[in-house]
């Protein structure tokens, strides 16, 4: 098999990662090599780095074939799909070749495991450690980590790569030993605990030796068993909390070919998953909790933002003043983010926030006007039901499939 045929098999195994987000990468200049421009099929992922600069990396699986069997996963030992395998001397090379074409910023680095976790853990950390001390490679280094893997191994990892996630894929300990009974829970969030303790320890310390700078981050697969969203953004705050992750990845279950028993068949709505990164940007940025932002539901709605269908079973917190409230209450005003908050703040230290400065900032009206108050607005509240106000402004609840 040769390369370009790996690189197509382990670039697709890969996508179903969504620990950095795949996307096709629009082509980039080729710095005048010709030939060169075509960055055909996927295997380029975004993601950021800790300054904010959004950077593009080549994502790829070393090996898709592997020794567990987890149920949800194209990759499980039991699949029938095609089989690839990199050396590291391969991926330095192609990451290498890709970086100098400036088709990427990066690598992102995965694995099914093969003989062993540490042997697997060893290939990580050789392809990351050629790169840096070798090849003086100052690229972004996003590596994937095996939860059971010697704590020596993922410490080392963490000097090399900018980034580390392990994923916990399911969001309970019921559901990761029903579908991929060879995981463990305690493993996985022990190795979480391990990439905090030496992250805050580089971070205390100038003179230590960097690790993982850009944190580490972490994947829930939705949709695979009946978990509802509670459950799942309940973990989601749990890991916040506990091992400091920059961020939790949620991943829309996709039915495999060959499905095994246990799986659904079906993909959930992508629109579930899209209604989850909405809560947990709230969670993360605006200061919700995960219990205030499905009440007593079990799910988030999928006809409206999580924002909105907060703010419309609260309707006795507004209408909000905009010239009296402080940032962090405007900001929980549905169709105003967090920026035009502060932006509406600093306004008003020169004169009286008016209908039509809103406008200027480009807010949704119809979304933002049942919700404020101006210096010249007020809304016809008492008028209009939740369930009213909830009819007109909820978008078309589209059912996008995986499939
Ligand atoms: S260990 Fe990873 S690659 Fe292997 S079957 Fe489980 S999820 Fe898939």
């Amino acid at each position: 098999m040769d390369l370009s045929e790996k690189l197509a098999i382990l670039a697709d195994a890969a996508k179903y990662d969504a620990s950095c987000a795949s996307g096709g990468a629009p082509k980039r200049e080729s710095r005048g090599i010709e030939g060169l421009g075509a960055s055909t099929g996927s295997g380029i992922c975004h993601s950021f780095t800790p300054d904010g600069r959004c950077v593009s990396l080549l994502k790829i699986l070393l090996t898709n074939f592997c020794l567990y069997d987890c149920r949800y996963c194209i990759n499980r030992r039991s699949s029938n799909v095609p089989r690839a395998r990199f050396t590291p001397e391969e991926v330095v090379s192609l990451t290498l070749d890709f970086y100098r074409r400036n088709y990427v910023d990066g690598l992102f680095l995965s694995s099914g495991v093969i003989r062993s976790s540490n042997y697997t853990m060893e290939q990580l950390v050789q392809v990351a450690k050629s790169l840096r001390e070798q090849h003086q490679f100052r690229g972004y280094i996003h590596l994937k980590t095996i939860p059971d893997a010697d704590p020596e191994l993922i410490a080392q990892a963490g000097r090399y790569a900018d980034r580390l996630s392990v994923n916990i894929e399911l969001p309970t300990e019921i559901g990761l030993e029903r579908l991929a009974p060879e995981k463990s829970g305690r493993t996985i969030k022990l190795a979480m605990g391990n990439i905090r303790v030496a992250r805050e320890e580089s971070e205390a310390e100038p003179r230590a030796p960097r690790f993982a700078p850009a944190g580490q981050s972490t994947q829930m697969i939705v949709g695979a068993d009946e978990t509802d969203d509670r459950t799942i953004l309940g973990t989601a705050e749990t890991l916040y909390g506990s091992y400091q992750l920059k961020r939790v990845y949620y991943s829309a279950f996709s039915p495999i070919p060959d499905s095994p028993s246990g799986v659904p068949s079906k993909a959930p709505p992508l629109l579930r998953e899209h209604r989850l990164y909405q809560a947990d940007f709230l969670m993360r940025g605006y200061g919700f909790a995960a219990a205030e932002l499905l009440g007593d539901a079990g799910n988030l709605p999928l006809d409206v933002d999580p924002k909105l269908a907060w703010a419309l079973a609260h309707r006795e917190r507004f209408p909000v003043d905009l010239n009296a409230a402080p940032a962090r209450v405007i900001a929980r005003v549905p169709g105003i983010g967090m920026r035009n908050a502060k932006r509406i703040v600093e306004l008003r230290r020169a004169r009286r926030v008016r209908y039509q400065d809103l406008v200027r900032l480009r807010c949704p009206m119809d979304k933002v006007k049942p919700f404020v108050v101006t210096a010249d607005y007020r809304p016809p509240l008492a008028e209009t039901s939740s369930e009213s106000l909830r009819r007109a402004l909820a978008t078309e609840p589209v059912q996008l499939s995986l499939i």
